[in-house]
């Protein structure tokens, strides 16, 4: 039996498979733990990235406020 490799598991997830590939790899996670747990990780990354991500924006969301802040003193 073939297991998927995170590539593949990655582009099951969001959907970006052809469709024959994608229900035979649902009937592959169906069966496999070894690719079920491969797919959680990636999830989970996926998590993490999206984490980064968030903190990334309030960062710049903070940021952006203190020019602004200082453009709205300058004009007022
Ligand atoms: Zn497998």
């Amino acid at each position: 039996m073939r297991h998927y490799t995170t590539e593949e598991l990655d582009r099951y997830r969001n959907g970006d498979m052809n469709m024959l590939i994608r229900i035979s790899c649902a009937g592959h996670l169906k069966q496999c733990s070894t690719c079920r747990n491969l797919l959680e990780t990636v999830k989970q990354d996926d998590q993490l990235l999206e984490k980064v991500r968030n903190n990334l924006a309030r960062f710049k969301a903070v940021s952006d406020e203190i020019p602004e802040n200082k453009a709205a003193h300058h004009t007022s």
